[in-house]
């Protein structure tokens, strides 16, 4: 039997961390299901990138690492805004998985209790490799490069991403 895990997440952006992780995880289990959550969402501070764009990110960052791409499935996830039915609307829409792999107590215990095992993975340089930390610099102009894999520095210069982020930190609201 093929053994699948899932990870989740909204990758935005996917970091160095995420990658490691993902690593980790193919290291474990035959194949990888990358959940890529709020896919409906883009173009705000929270969610900058769209679905295709993350999944762009994510493709071309693991095959960067030699990961082979037929064992690695991405599946965009719309919210639902219910949590008590949020996981059998991931198992809805992805490819069978067995182990649930999250940072995330709360994605932890929501999976536990449909009866997944879940497993939580060791957090890697958390104050850096983090997507909150990440879209801060790239709006304040700091060096976010380095969090980033090659790859998505890459799409980021293909998207003009930084431009967005800019632009989406404006408003025409008075300061008062
Ligand atoms: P945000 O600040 O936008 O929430 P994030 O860095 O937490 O960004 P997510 O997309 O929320 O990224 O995370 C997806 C999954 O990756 C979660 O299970 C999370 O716990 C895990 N993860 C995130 N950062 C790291 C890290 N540095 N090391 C290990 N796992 C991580
Ligand atoms: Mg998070």
């Amino acid at each position: 039997m093929v053994t699948r895990g899932l990870i989740i997440g909204r990758f935005q952006p996917p970091h160095r961390g995420h990658i490691e992780i993902c690593k980790k995880i193919m290291s474990e289990v035959d194949e990888l299901v990358v959940g890529i959550g709020s896919a409906q969402e883009s173009h705000t501070l929270e969610n900058p990138f769209t679905a295709g764009e993350r999944i762009l990110m994510l493709t071309r960052s693991l095959a960067d690492e030699g990961i082979d791409l037929s064992k690695v499935h991405l599946i965009p996830i719309p919210d639902v805004n219910n949590n008590a039915i949020w996981v059998t609307h991931v198992v809805s829409l992805s490819p069978p998985f067995h182990i649930v792999y999250s940072g995330n107590p709360l994605v932890r215990r929501l999976f536990k209790e449909t009866g997944f095992e879940t497993k939580k993975p060791p957090m890697i340089k958390r104050k850096e490799y983090w997507g909150t930390e990440i879209r801060d610099r790239m709006i304040k102009g700091k060096n976010w490069q380095e969090l980033i894999p090659k790859a998505v520095v890459g799409v980021m210069q293909e998207i003009k991403g930084i431009d967005r982020m800019k632009d989406l930190s404006k408003t025409d609201y008075l300061l008062r």
